[in-house]
């Protein structure tokens, strides 16, 4: 293998999707642990100011240069190098979390065991879906009084539609949580309370048959052996390829805040997780395979300081490496510039890594030229698809309160969607401009941003839309006749496109009952 394929085969990408509250943040901090990026859980700030909405949001500006850099997390694990990739944990920002879901190879889902399947592991679940991103999953807050594994399992089946396939199982739970057994191995791996913040060697009792076994089971022995006989009964057994194919999801059990089974699922992203992925672009397929290199931005971010409009374009590395200072095709604009610092995202003190991977994730700086899904290459004309742009939730009618200004207000609200912070609509019947947003606070920070960076303040008036969606068809006279009949409804995004903005869910449904040859699309790509 030649150094670079060693290089990339190292390689683990992922994100973690969870509904707020499940234990994400911790998660996030024992893994930094178990890669040795922090050596006392406790050093990576609480981001907790992220989710209490708007009047937190200027100082959530201020802590930026801090979320800039747990975006990514970059540290090694076992001769790996693993890539964490943050999504902002208030649903408030979840287009950013989805668009965050397609630069991953794979995810990793946590659920609490107290609550289960929550609406925020459906939603981002369906996002995954899309590309059938591979799964692991962690029962989470095994420390507490939890529900039957059993019907967690059952739970996980039947909302999220995938298989689940126990790795461990849980004994006990609260304080009676003495750890997990491993099915496959037929070990235990023993749990002692009170280790949360450091990186112990976990007991391991081979056997589930041994006295020492039976000695930590004690009463419950029988029970639980008998409990384990129906698991091994019903439960699917892990098929590695069921798994890498997004249908099935092995499930590990622990706490997080216990740092208990973390170092499990991190083996299983080693041990099982793919490498990095071939990606698509309108021209042909890139695999990571090739030494030349390419990338896509999945995400921009304001910088600390936004008066200089200086941002930060998240870019994954799709094939081949970057090195500082190398030229790079902006392909969307034709231009050739050369990059001189990226930042990379290394989490360890240690050493800093300049080199960047397929997998890898880079930061470039970028002052308005760069947009969400544009592609940089060694020099080839393509474009990488399946960056979408989701159906927006909310809307809200913008109103300028000084009306000279609507020159600035267009062109902030073009920049600002291109950044993907909103989307815009320009209906057809009138002169409004409608804002769409998958989160009620991507609305306050619109208006911040206008205010802050260009000069101009702006209302929002609530307007009757239930969602959007995207409109094509190949058939043009109907297009033509639908474009005619729906036209009180359509408008125009910010990327041109033409989109139905329905008022309810009921019109919406019999517009697509009556409309059979128009498509109605959740999700747009970019270009
Ligand atoms: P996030 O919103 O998903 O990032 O969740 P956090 O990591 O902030 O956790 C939410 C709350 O659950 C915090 O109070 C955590 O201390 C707590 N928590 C997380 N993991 C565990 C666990 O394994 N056991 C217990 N008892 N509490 C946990």
């Amino acid at each position: 293998m030649s150094r670079y394929a060693a290089e990339v085969a190292k390689r683990r990408t992922f994100a973690i999707i969870s509904h707020p509250d499940a234990g994400k943040t911790t998660i996030t901090e024992r893994l930094l642990l178990m890669g040795q990026a922090i050596s006392v859980a406790g050093t990576v700030k609480s981001r907790k100011s992220d989710r209490h909405a708007t009047s937190d949001w200027m100082a959530m500006e201020q802590q930026r240069g801090i979320s800039i850099t747990t975006s990514v997390m970059q540290f090694p694990y076992r001769e790996h190098m693993i890539n964490l990739l943050d999504t902002p944990g208030h649903e408030d920002f979840s287009e950013d979390t989805y668009r965050t879901l397609t630069a991953v190879d794979s995810a990793l889902m946590m659920i609490d065991g107290g609550k289960g399947v929550e609406p925020r592991t459906i939603a981002l679940m369906n996002v995954c879906r899309l590309r059938d991103t591979p799964i692991i999953s962690f029962v989470n807050k095994m420390d507490r009084d939890i529900r039957d594994p059993i019907e967690l399992l059952d739970e996980i089946e039947e909302v999220l539609n995938i298989k689940a396939a126990p790795i461990t199982w849980p004994i006990g739970c609260y304080r009676e949580f003495k750890g997990v057994y491993h099915l496959a191995d037929d070990s235990i791996y023993v749990y002692t309370a009170g280790h949360g913040h450091e990186r112990t060697e976990e007991k391991i009792i081979q056997g589930l048959d041994s006295t020492e076994a039976r000695a930590l089971l004690g009463d419950r022995y029988d029970d639980y052996v008998e409990e384990l006989e129906l698991v091994q009964g019903a439960c699917h057994l892990f098929d590695h390829d069921a798994y890498l194919r997004g249908e099935m999801t092995p499930v590990f059990f622990g706490t997080a805040l216990g740092n208990f089974g973390v170092n499990h699922v991190l083996d299983a992203f080693v041990n099982w997780a793919p490498a990095p992925l071939s990606r698509m672009t309108q021209e042909r397929e890139v695999l990571p395979s090739e030494e030349v290199f390419s990338g896509f931005v999945f995400k921009i971010q304001a910088n600390m300081d936004p008066r200089h409009r200086d941002r930060i374009a998240f870019m994954r590395v799709c094939s081949g490496k970057y090195e500082q200072g190398m030229k790079m095709r902006h392909v969307r604009i034709k231009k050739d510039i050369k990059i001189s610092d990226a930042l990379t995202f290394f989490s360890s003190d240690r050493e800093r890594l300049e080199d960047a991977y397929a997998g890898d994730i880079i930061g470039l700086h970028n002052h308005g030229t760069i947009q969400i899904g544009d592609t940089f290459s060694a020099g080839e004309e393509m474009n990488f698809i399946g960056i979408p742009h989701f159906a927006p939730e909310l809307f809200r009618r913008v109103r300028l309160k000084d009306p000279l200004k609507s020159k600035q207000l267009r062109q902030g609200l073009q920049q600002l969607a291109e950044e993907g912070a909103t989307q815009v609509f320009f209906p057809k019947r009138s002169n409004d401009i409608i804002l769409g947003a998958v989160g009620v606070l991507q609305f306050d920070v619109v208006a911040s941003r206008l205010k802050e960076e260009y000069k101009v303040e702006c209302l929002y008036e609530p307007i009757n839309v239930y969602s959007a969606r995207w409109v094509t068809s190949d058939n043009k006279k109907k297009l033509d006749e639908f474009m005619d009949k729906a036209h009180e409804h359509l408008s125009i995004d910010g990327g041109g496109h033409l989109t139905y903005l329905a008022p309810t869910r009921v019109n919406l449904n019999l517009m697509e009952e009556r409309w059979p040859d128009i498509e109605f699309h959740a999700t747009r790509e970019h270009h």
